[in-house]
């Protein structure tokens, strides 16, 4: 390449990596995959070394990326995160030089043989997948935490640190006066797949991966919320500056002494071998971890070895990361189709050519919005690579570009409503484009009907094709006209017969007995997850108090933000909506909390059990049932684990584990039968998902 060519390209680089660096650590939003990045990152750096005048201080490849941006518009968790207070780093807080190929990790080895020229050993760690964070512990007492940010200056997390239930308050033991403490801000799967699944259910974008759901959670501007996102951290440096040990995993054993969460999976090895074993055995092993991990982290021990080995202006020269690559699949886009939710907002999916990625068929991906869309350079008929994020959504994560065919079309986005035909409109602070004719829009109509017989609102079993024949006959146009339909009329119509009317009315009828947190659930109110509708529901008792309180009455109630607290309070002043309540009310429907105490007994005393899959109760209610009657929930399966409690689709690493162990697998159907702690269902309960990719 000649000089100007490279400065072209060169450029070109940098502002690629600039923009998907702010997606990245900023926005909580990657569009490209990682190992996309770093091969661009990587072109660059060989560039820069053959043309070196074209090295300048501010290029990526000097500097580590940042978190520290003005909120972006677009994204909910970022547009609702303040500005924290910025501090300066005692000691700088680096990245780490990466590859993900074992014979650079033999070179490594080699290099630091050679520059050391005595006896050392490595400690080898998980690469946790999280964010970074930096706490201090004075006399004890945890007094800062700061994130990465530009390695400079962190973000002060304090209090939002002081609600992950893992990381002590107050340290025991012989702790230094003062020292600092480096590790990472993990959010498990568990708390990840759930946090999602609220996301869909709202129809906001749901996290590409439990990294940036961590990140995101970490700068929640309510420290409150915080404690509810489920994440962990597990500690793995403290500066050598402020220790006075030997070795690396000298510090650390006294950390996890002083009562700190440090990783129990490290391994002191010695030669490159040893190395090589550590990251095959981890590379299959990290599949059972509740957490993301994304490579294997190569230190050398010695403090004294790491001293002499210094640094880079990005990261330490005496440690290295082995990345494993994501399992990927590259397959054809067949049709992008645009689904509008109950909300109004369009998402566009891809319909993918069907092929096999971590064990399961992948036929459709999201792609999220039109800015992913956008910045992902879809084209008709591009074949892209798909991963799974965090086990479950499949996500495409760049386009194949020497398999775009010449003249191939950007792929459209539209301008109207691919339903009803109405202009979209998108707000400024909005990433997703809405349909705004939410009385006439037929998806939006049908989407809050589905939703409110969904199984974790109302469980009232019909399938989606019922709603749009009833639809369609203007039979219901809203949740209420349902309880209006009789055996009667059901009958006449095609395909039914007097059993399956006598079914879904008889699931009407038991919908009445639905407690009144999900009746608020199944209103649809837009960012009214379940959890949320739980929390206001017991704040106030009753709908006629929600529907009477003021945008900062909702406010107390907690979990409860402006935004959310602003739809409430919109949604119960429009009269539409009052109208409808009057008449589920009417129904016989629940709009008050009822105090009679649950059942509960000790059937399950002192059985500790794993729930996976989906159940015909939301899954909140099945663990709480679990608790009530003497059981154990756990996250995980181990050697503890008394059974798995299989629902349909249960994750396979789970029922492999629970296999190996030899630990028995209960359908539902079998715990209904032998615990009498589920309520009989009626029908077939598989709910359709807008996502059953
Ligand atoms: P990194 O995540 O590759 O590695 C450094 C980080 O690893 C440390 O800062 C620390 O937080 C973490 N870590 C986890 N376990 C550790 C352990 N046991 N010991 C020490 N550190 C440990 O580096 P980074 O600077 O945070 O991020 C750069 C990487 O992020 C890139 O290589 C790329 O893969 C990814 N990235 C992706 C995009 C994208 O668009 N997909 C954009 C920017 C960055």
């Amino acid at each position: 390449m000649d000089r100007s060519a490279a400065k072209v390209r060169i450029d070109e680089l940098k502002s690629i990596l600039w923009e998907n660096s702010r997606r990245y650590y900023v926005d909580n939003a990657p569009a490209i995959s990682d190992f996309e990045y770093d091969r661009l990152m990587r072109e660059l750096e060989e560039l820069e070394q053959s043309f070196p005048e074209f090295l300048t201080p501010d290029s990526p490849t000097q500097r580590v990326g940042s978190d520290i941006d003005a909120p972006v518009s677009g994204n909910a968790e970022s547009a609702s995160r303040d500005n924290f207070v910025k501090r300066p780093h005692k000691y700088p807080m680096l990245s780490l030089g990466n590859t993900y190929s074992i014979a650079e990790i033999e070179e490594f080895a080699a290099r630091a043989d050679k520059t050391l020229g005595t006896e050392f050993s490595y400690c080898c760690e998980l690469k946790f997948d999280g964010t970074a964070i930096c706490l201090t512990y004075r006399d004890g007492k945890l007094v800062q935490a700061l994130t990465r940010g530009d390695g400079v200056n962190g973000d002060d997390v304090t209090e939002n640190v002081r609600h992950i239930s893992n990381i002590p308050s107050t340290l025991h033991g012989d702790f230094p006066a003062e020292f600092e403490i480096r590790g990472e801000i993990l959010m498990p799967y568990e708390a990840f797949d759930k946090l999602n699944r609220e996301r869909e259910d709202n129809e906001e974008a749901p996290f590409a991966n439990p990294r940036n759901a961590a990140s995101g959670s970490l700068k929640l501007t309510d420290p409150e919320e915080v404690s509810h996102r489920g994440l962990m951290c597990t500690l793995y440096h403290i500066p050598a500056q402020s220790i006075s040990f030997d070795t690396h995993s000298q510090a650390l054993d006294a950390a996890a002494s002083w009562g700190l969460p440090v990783s129990d999976k490290r391994r002191l090895c010695h030669g490159i071998e040893e190395i090589r074993q550590y990251i095959d055995y981890w590379d299959g092993a990290r599949k059972e971890l509740p957490f993301a991990t994304d490579g294997i982290v190569i230190k050398i021990n010695e403090l004294t070895s790491q001293r002499s080995l210094g640094y880079t202006a990005k990261s330490p020269r005496w440690a290295v990361a082995y990345k494993f690559k994501a399992e990927q699949a590259l397959t054809p886009i067949l049709s992008v189709s645009y689904q509008v939710g109950r909300t109004g907002a369009v998402t566009p999916v891809a319909n993918l050519a069907p092929v096999q990625l971590s064990g399961t068929v992948v036929r459709r991906a999201t792609l999220v919005n039109e800015d992913q869309m956008r910045m992902l350079d879809i084209h008709i008929g591009d074949w892209v690579y798909v991963e799974k994020g965090g086990e479950i959504i499949p996500k495409i994560t760049s386009v194949e570009p020497s398999k775009r065919s010449a003249g191939a079309l950007p792929e459209p986005f539209p301008t109207v409503c691919p339903d009803c035909g109405t202009p979209l409109v998108r707000a400024e602070d909005e990433a997703k484009a809405f349909c705004p004719n939410q009385d006439g829009c037929p998806m939006q109509i049908k989407g809050r009907i589905i939703h409110f017989m969904s199984r974790k609102a109302m469980n009232i079993l019909a399938g989606d094709a019922t709603v749009e024949q009833l639809y369609n006959l203007d039979m219901v146009k809203t949740a209420a006209d349902l309880y209006d339909l009789g055996k009667s009329r059901l009958m006449m119509l095609e395909g039914w017969k007097e059993r399956s009317a006598e079914r879904f009315l008889s699931s009407l009828d038991a919908s009445r007995q639905v407690p009144f947190e999900r009746v608020l659930y199944a209103l649809g109110i837009r960012y009214v997850g379940e959890s949320t509708a739980r929390e206001i529901a017991r704040h106030f008792g009753d709908v006629d108090s929600i529907a009477a309180a003021s945008v900062e009455d909702l406010l107390q109630v907690k979990d409860v933000g402006e935004v959310i607290a602003r739809s409430v309070y919109d949604y119960f002043i429009d009269v539409r909506h009052s109208i409808e309540i009057q008449r589920l009310r009417a129904h016989g429907l629940k709009f008050s909390i009822e105090n009679d105490a649950q059942p509960s007994s000790d059937v399950l005393k002192g059985k500790t059990i794993v729930i996976s899959g989906n159940f015909s109760v939301s899954r909140d209610d099945l663990k709480q049932i679990i608790e009530r009657n003497g059981g154990k929930n756990s996250g995980s399966v181990s050697g503890s684990t008394s059974f798995l409690l299989a629902g349909t689709k249960p994750g396979p690493e789970k029922l492999r584990k629970c296999e190996s162990l030899g630990i028995p697998v209960l359908s539902e159907d079998e715990f209904r039968d032998r615990y009498k702690l589920l309520p009989e269902v009626v029908g077939n309960t598989e709910e359709p998902s807008l996502f059953a990719l």
